[in-house]
């Protein structure tokens, strides 16, 4: 059972309460992005296992009138076990997606994964393109290129500021320098990718930089959230926009709350007024 104080965050732990929480939002306009918790797995028999729950999860999804997609972590389904781990069950959850046509992202997780994962995406898109997209992050010195890479291909791209500590070599570090950085990769994105763009970020600015951009080139576009962040704003926008929210779920919701909450420490007081009921 998830505690009051984390389910500002977490849809429960089961399949079947994301999906009354996916069902909650779809009556508000806001269409959902399911992720189970879960990464780094050392060992193969728990890749398989969320592997086999996203599989089943996508049935759910293709079987019932609900507006959701799933975002899967490389690590999550094998890649600390190897390439083609990963590869094998990516695969497996886009062949079900495909059968369903539910569409699948690909997370991004720290700069030593940005490789295989644009490899495998790249491959993925070029065979299920309407079905797929993968996340790059702006804190990233090499994203520009990456974006130049991926423009022609089918697919989504999901723009994000980045939320892994990475090394200055590869790296901006200050935030002011990602955050001029993400307005010209978003800038880019709306001049060159022509399935659309997804503005994953919960910053004012950022999304106002991307409606202004939206009404210039016409280029279609979404604004992605997290569960429990922003909700306000995310009622007000999917009024206008296509409003994703960024639904977690699944037994493993420790480290994810911890994380939300040493982000912004806010999060534990919003969380918290939420359980008082002010
Ligand atoms: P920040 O730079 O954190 O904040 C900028 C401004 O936004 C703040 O000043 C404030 O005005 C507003 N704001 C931010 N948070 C809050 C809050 N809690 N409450 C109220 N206002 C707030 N990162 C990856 O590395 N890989 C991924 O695959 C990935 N996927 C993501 C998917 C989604 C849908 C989202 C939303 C984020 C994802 N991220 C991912 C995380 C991302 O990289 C950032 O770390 C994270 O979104 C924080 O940056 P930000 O753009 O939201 O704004």
């Amino acid at each position: 059972m998830i505690p009051p104080i984390a389910s500002r965050f977490v849809a429960g732990e089961s399949p079947a309460t994301a999906l009354e929480h996916v069902r909650s939002l779809n009556d508000r306009e806001i269409k959902a992005i399911l992720n189970l918790l879960g990464e780094h797995y050392d060992t193969r028999a728990p890749a398989a296992s969320d592997a086999a729950e996203y599989r089943a999860l996508i049935d759910d999804i293709g079987t019932s009138d609900l507006d959701a997609c799933i975002s899967v972590k490389p690590s999550q389904i094998g890649l600390d076990l190897g390439d083609d781990v990963f590869r094998e069950f990516l695969e497996e959850i886009v062949e079900s997606a495909v059968e369903q046509e539910v569409f699948v992202w690909i997370d991004m997780e720290d700069y030593t994964t940005t490789d295989v994962t644009l490899d495998a995406y790249e491959d993925l898109a070029r065979e299920h393109g309407d079905l797929v997209g993968v996340c790059v992050q702006a804190n990233l010195r090499r994203t520009r290129e990456d974006l130049e890479r991926l423009a022609p291909l089918p697919g989504k791209v999901r723009l994000v500021k980045g939320a892994y500590n990475e090394p200055s070599a590869v790296a901006y570090t200050d935030k002011a320098t990602v955050n001029q950085v993400y307005k010209e990769l978003i800038e880019y994105a709306f001049e060159h990718f022509d399935d659309g763009v997804a503005i994953g970020s919960h910053d004012p600015e950022m999304i106002e930089h991307a409606t202004a951009l939206h009404d210039e080139h016409g280029t279609d576009f979404e604004v992605q959230m997290l569960m429990g962040v922003r909700e306000e704003a995310q009622e007000e926008l999917a009024a206008d926009y296509e409003m994703w929210q960024y639904v977690p779920y699944g037994s493993r919701w420790k480290s994810y709350f911890y994380r939300r909450v040493m982000e912004r420490k806010e999060n534990l007081f919003f969380a918290l007024r939420a359980i008082v009921g002010r």
